[in-house]
């Protein structure tokens, strides 16, 4: 393999995350990581990108989002290790607190990495938790690390972006930030009556000093990749271009992907890679390279593990044939229909976010 400076890549990973895993029959388990990382070894990617360990942070760093009581409560609960820290989605297990904070304390490490110039990417497959708000947790996400590294990275920057392309709404980030004005949010998500969470229209665009720096994608099930990237070329793109931010934080959640058993967007690997190799080429344009790709939700863990590794491969500027086995055969075309509706949805996000 060449060298690769210019895309000079940092993963982040503590085998913590493995507790980070709900029992029984939850959807939600840390096989999505491991199975990662073992492609990561086999493709040998690990020969080009460096690992480095989460440091330990103190847990006033949640206060930065969440209420005082809220961390207390869990805390509680994860000595107790029963009980729902929701309505229903999200249960307690013993040890939930210290599995949650360690990836808060991923992303912070990944920051640190960049903001010292050590890299230029930095990858933490185990943040993304965007669902957690101020004093609640949500959809399987206990502590919004997400939110916590826009308030920590915007200490030192003055625009900082998000892109989550996760296949849910990313109500817990929205919330936290809805009036922070300097950072934009960008979220594509499906979008359907008594779908989870259930927010995410058009019309929530921020509030106050955020007012038009919240950008809601919503999609009907059934979107491909083919309009899939239409939408993301026709809005997510130019906002971000004009915001010029500058750091990028994308969240790739798998969950947006075809075989996904939760969500019905389609996306196939290709319609990632596509995503991701956009926000990559624009982060060296826009943001001298800087860019922290998390996890998030993703409950086909195959499909996860390969759109997290073909992800990653393509920011660290590693393009190896063995690759191109991880892809799905082919590219996902949407009907008609849902063509028409992501048009229309298009249109109305244009005017409302003023896009020529
Ligand atoms: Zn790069
Ligand atoms: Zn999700």
């Amino acid at each position: 393999m060449r060298p690769l400076l210019a895309h000079k890549t940092v993963f982040v990973w503590s085998d913590l995350y493995y507790n980070y895993s709900f029992p029984g029959d939850h959807p939600f388990k840390s096989i999505r990581e491991s199975l990662t990382k073992k492609y990561l070894e086999q493709k040998g990617l690990f020969h080009e990108i460096e690992q480095v360990a989460p440091d330990p942070v103190s847990e006033d760093m949640l206060l930065e989002v969440h209420s005082r009581e809220y961390v207390n409560q869990i805390k509680r609960m994860s000595e107790r290790g029963q009980g729902m820290l929701d309505e229903g989605d999200t249960p307690a297990f013993r040890g939930i607190f210290e599995a949650s904070l360690v990836r808060v304390a991923g992303n912070l490490k990944a920051l640190k990495e960049i903001e010292s110039g050590n890299f230029v990417h930095a990858v933490n497959i185990g943040g993304g938790l965007h669902h957690a708000k101020r004093d609640s947790a949500g959809g399987f996400c206990v502590f919004n690390d997400i939110a916590i590294l826009v308030k920590e990275a915007e200490k030192r920057y003055q625009r900082v972006a998000i892109l989550d392309i996760d296949g849910h709404h990313f109500d817990g980030t929205q919330s936290l930030l809805y009036q922070d004005d300097k950072s934009l949010k960008i979220s594509m998500h499906m979008f359907h009556p008594n779908f989870f969470p259930g927010s995410g229209s058009i019309n929530e665009i921020g509030e106050g000093k955020g007012k038009g720096l919240t950008v809601n994608i919503p999609l009907p099930p059934g979107t491909a990749d083919d309009a899939y990237l239409m939408a993301f070329n026709e809005v997510a793109y130019p906002v971000l271009e004009r915001f010029k931010p500058e750091i990028i934080i994308l969240e790739v959640g798998g969950d947006s992907h075809f075989g996904d058993p939760l969500v019905e967007l389609k996306l196939s690997t290709m319609g990632y890679a596509e995503v991701i190799k956009k926000v990559h080429e624009l982060a060296h344009r826009l943001s001298e390279g800087r860019l922290i790709m998390t996890g998030g939700g993703g409950y086909n863990y195959d499909a996860t593990a390969r759109v997290w590794t073909l992800a990653i491969a393509e920011i660290a500027g590693i393009k190896e044939t063995e690759l191109d086995l991880l892809h799905d055969c082919c590219s996902t075309a949407s009907t008609p229909f849902v063509i028409e509706k992501v048009k229309k949805i298009v249109e109305k996000l244009k005017e409302v976010h003023h896009i020529s």
